[in-house]
């Protein structure tokens, strides 16, 4: 009855996505809506998106659904195609953009139309306001009444209004229905009879949020349709609207909300900002993923993994049917697993612009080098915003009056001569040469570690917290750590 059928369509490059009726591979989308930026909350779901396509060895899409002409920005388009780039969460195919797909949605009311799956109604808003108050008094759901299906129309002896502008319904079916088996939630079912005809084009044409979405995951060959929670309510809709189109269904998977640690829905004070602002409060963008793959999914005890694991692992079985709760502490005890894993190289490149922009520059090409200070330092700093204030020491000039000599022992001052002896001796010492001269001096002079360790790190570094003194000498340089002791002693 109608010549409709999926139609590939094509990106800003013109390239069309590999589309196979059947849908032999699996293809999953992120459909995000540019009225803000990426938030851990989609980040989460793209994610997923993502890891279920890599699993399948199959195709990841993004969507941008920008139809909200009121509501959607080009910056938040950007800053969603920004965030996504940072966290690697890159598509196989687009972005597409709903706005450049308008001539297909038209082309497909228009069949729609054509066949008498959609009407239209001329109902004005008084019009359905008056019928809402009615069945709302009645003490009924209130629902659109289907008056102008063509038959009900005609039987009623009503006319098109001269200068109505209408809106298109679909023609919901009346009696059964719907059921999907949830890919997360299991069974979900909605009898038809609680759903209305929806307005798929509005009085204007433009064609409303649920209808484009149907027709892109028809066009795209979604296999599996991975979102939050909130769109269950549309599902039984699109399910209606993609059935009369002849599509095949995907497989809807809804996920749980991400909450707060205190129980409410996930908001800014809860850490749902842009994940952009995770870059800049120095989170890895490995240890921020690792983080999210576990809130809504599992794989046993595991807690630390990178993504090539979480990938082999991912499925849609072991994610969580309940509300996970987002949770700061543990965000910075993955993010710091990861920071421990990453070379002092990378470290370095990502640190290096903030000690650059707290004016540092010039003393970091003095230096130590930074990769090497970022290897020491890496193990107990959670963030890189931690990583580049601890790794500031080194290049800061250290105050003289950190480090006083007449308040030191006799053979504190004997043992720090030794090692400026023992160090220009040794101008190639590594730590563990360090830490042995280190040790002879302590015996020869009856002190302990923290008696000579403590001086020395007020000294060289002017501060009392630093890593193990025999790395910081090692680091520093052993000929350069002997001229600044010998000249204090
Ligand atoms: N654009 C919708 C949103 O941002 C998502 C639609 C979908 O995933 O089906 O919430």
């Amino acid at each position: 009855m109608t010549s409709l059928a999926p139609a590939a369509p094509q990106d800003a490059q013109g390239n069309a996505p590999g589309n196979t009726p059947g849908y032999a591979r699996v293809r999953t989308r992120f459909a995000p809506s540019p009225t803000g930026y990426l938030h851990v909350g989609s980040a989460r779901t793209a994610l997923y998106a993502w890891a279920f396509a890599r699993h399948h060895g199959g195709d990841f899409i993004l969507r941008i659904e920008d139809t909200d002409v009121e509501r959607s920005t080009p910056e938040a388009v950007q800053a969603i195609l920004d965030g996504m780039a940072w966290l690697g969460l890159n598509p196989d195919e687009g972005p597409f953009y709903q706005m450049q797909r308008m001539e297909r949605y038209r082309e497909v009311i228009a069949q729609m139309l054509a066949d008498g799956r959609a009407y239209h109604c001329y109902a004005s808003p008084a019009e359905l306001e008056a019928m809402r108050e009615a069945q709302k008094a009645a003490g009924d759901k209130p629902r659109y009444d289907g008056r102008w299906r063509p038959e009900r129309a005609a039987a009623a002896g009503v006319k098109p209004p001269a200068d109505g502008r209408p809106v298109v319904r679909f023609r919901n079916p009346d009696d059964g229905v719907v059921q999907w088996d949830d890919g997360v939630k299991g069974s979900i079912s909605i009898a038809n009879a609680e759903l209305d005809d929806l307005i798929i084009a509005r009085a204007d044409g433009t064609p409303t949020y649920n209808f484009c979405v149907v027709v892109d995951d028809w066009d795209m060959g979604i296999t599996h349709v991975i979102r939050g929670d909130d769109h269950i309510n549309n599902t039984p809709r699109q399910i209606n609207i993609l059935r009369a189109l002849g599509g095949a269904e995907p497989v809807y998977a809804h996920l749980p909300m991400i909450h707060g640690p205190d129980g409410e829905k996930l908001s800014k004070r809860h850490g749902a900002v842009s994940v952009l602002q995770y870059e800049t409060d120095g989170y890895l963008p490995e240890g921020l993923l690792n983080y999210l793959a576990r809130l809504g999914w599992s794989h046993g005890d595991d807690e630390l993994f990178a993504m090539p694991q979480f990938t082999e692992w991912f499925g849609l079985d072991h994610c969580s049917k309940s509300a996970a709760q987002f949770d700061f502490e543990k965000l910075l005890w993955v993010n710091q697993h990861h920071m421990k894993m990453a070379s002092g190289e990378r470290l370095a490149a990502l640190v290096a612009p903030r000690l650059e922009a707290a004016g540092l520059g010039p003393a970091l090409r003095n230096g130590p080098a930074l990769a090497a200070v970022c290897d020491l330092l890496k193990d107990r700093t959670p963030t890189l915003v931690a990583l580049a204030q601890a790794a500031e020491m080194f290049y800061v000039p250290v105050s003289p009056e950190a480090f006083d000599a007449s308040a030191q022992s006799a053979e504190v001052m004997a043992a720090l001569r030794g090692l400026a002896a023992g160090l220009t001796a040794q101008p190639t010492a590594g730590p563990a040469e360090v830490s042995a001269l280190l040790k002879d001096l302590l015996k020869a002079h009856g002190l302990k570690m923290p008696q000579l360790a403590m001086p020395l790190r007020l000294l060289l570094l002017g501060r009392t917290e630093t890593p193990a003194i025999d790395r910081v000498i090692a680091l520093l340089g052993p000929s350069r750590v002997a001229q600044v002791v010998a000249a204090r002693v």
